[in-house]
């Protein structure tokens, strides 16, 4: 999805307090009335009309008048409002070129005022797993519209809360920056993901090592569930760095055991494939571990000692509470279900995509400088408009 950010230059405090009561209103509303989000803005001299108009030509918001006359945001006008409320905090002063595409996101480079390169991860939860669940699951049938806002900010903040939670216990992760609503900010690592490297100078130690930190997520009370090729990144050093938490669910779920297995299997069967190492009984592979394996090679999920209860302890202390944690689950099995199912041709799509990115080049060509606005004056003291809500700190 392209991101436009100069927009966001010739966008007024007006525009910005009308999008923000348009977010506002969706809290209840799926379309939300015309009538209300002239309410919410209260302008101080009117022409909310006008306004809307303004917005709706770039696509920050979608015109709905099949019911009433309303309006909903568009993912843009979604982001718009997450990398102005990053902006005015000062997290970072321009956007760059984008990154990565993953399933469920954008990642774009951002650039502080001081120059160094950050990572901002858009998330985008329903983008394609969401067409294909809402039509099985009633829950989400009649709030289809407007769910993907509630999920992808969801995502966002599960994503920075286990990423800081991780980094404190020394995983490694990119460093969790900041966050607000679907918009994640972190440390930019340093090479790429292991699905577009060719070679590796010692294949059976990054092995280990990513072996290892299958098993110490799990000694840790956490199973990542997309633990494969295109979530470890791996530098020049051959330095692994883990990646893409909004999926990770605690060794207490019910399928603990069949995610935790998962991983492990994608782990062996990439390294088998691509570098040819072989595993067995007994081999050398995972002597490292302290568990047991199974004829296979593979660690046995039972035998590990796990703590669980870091999800709830931990993570609520960052903001991310059980219920957010059962609201992302009961979505993402059915995603992660489907993508699975399709596993075996989707994967050779995702690799070209990826190879493909392989020619990015990484440095900052065209920075859009973002105006920094002097007074982030668009809160106003009755609570109408706060274009700076939803912080997940
Ligand atoms: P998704 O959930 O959509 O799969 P990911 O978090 O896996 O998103 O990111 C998609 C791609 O973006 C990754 O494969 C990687 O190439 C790139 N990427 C993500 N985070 C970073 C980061 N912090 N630094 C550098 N590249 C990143
Ligand atoms: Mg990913």
């Amino acid at each position: 999805m392209k991101l436009n950010v100069d927009v966001l230059r010739y966008l007024s405090k007006d525009d910005f307090r009308v999008l923000t009561a348009v977010e506002m209103g969706m809290r209840n509303h799926e379309i939300v009335p015309t009538e209300l989000i002239d309410r919410i803005a209260s302008l101080k001299h009117g022409g909310t009309y006008k306004v809307l108009k303004n917005l709706l030509k770039h696509k920050l918001l979608h015109h709905d008048s099949s019911k009433y006359d309303g309006f909903r945001l568009t993912y843009l006008g979604y982001d718009f409002l997450a990398i102005k409320t990053m902006v005015n905090r000062g997290v970072f002063a321009a956007v760059g070129r984008q990154i990565g595409v993953g399933k469920e996101s954008d990642i774009f480079e951002v650039a502080t005022e001081d120059g160094t390169v950050l990572a901002m991860k858009l998330h985008r939860l329903g983008r394609i797993s969401f067409r294909a669940v809402k039509s099985k699951r009633d829950y989400l049938r009649h709030r289809s519209s407007y769910n993907w806002l509630y999920l992808s900010r969801l995502a966002g903040l599960k994503e920075f809360a286990f990423m800081k939670a991780l980094e404190e216990h020394g995983f490694p992760v990119p460093k969790a920056v900041d966050c607000n609503r679907h918009c994640v900010v972190m440390s930019l690592v340093q090479g790429y993901p292991l699905v577009q490297v060719k070679q590796l100078q010692n294949p059976e130690t990054v092995f280990e090592t990513i072996l290892g930190l299958v098993v110490r997520l799990a000694e840790h009370g956490l199973i990542h569930c997309d633990f494969n090729e295109f979530n470890i990144m791996i530098d020049d050093d051959e330095k692994v760095t883990m990646i893409d938490f909004p999926q990770m669910v605690s060794v207490s779920h019910r399928n603990a055991q069949m995610y935790f297995d998962r991983d492990v299997e994608c782990i062996f069967k990439f390294f088998g494939k691509r570098f040819n190492l072989s595993f067995k009984e007994d081999t050398d592979e995972n002597d490292g571990l302290e568990v047991d394996s199974d004829e296979n090679g593979r660690p046995t999920f039972s035998s590990i000692s796990k703590s669980a209860g870091f999800l709830d302890r931990e993570l609520a202390a960052s903001g991310f509470s059980r219920k957010d944690q059962d609201d992302i689950e009961k979505f993402i099995e059915g995603g992660i279900e489907k993508d699975r199912n399709s596993d075996s041709e989707g994967t050779e799509d995702e690799e070209n995509e990826s190879e493909s990115n392989e020619t990015i080049n990484r440095t900052l060509d065209t920075l859009h400088l973002l105006e920094k606005e002097e007074h982030s004056s668009n809160s106003v003291e009755d609570g109408k408009v706060d274009e700076n809500q939803q912080s997940c700190e």
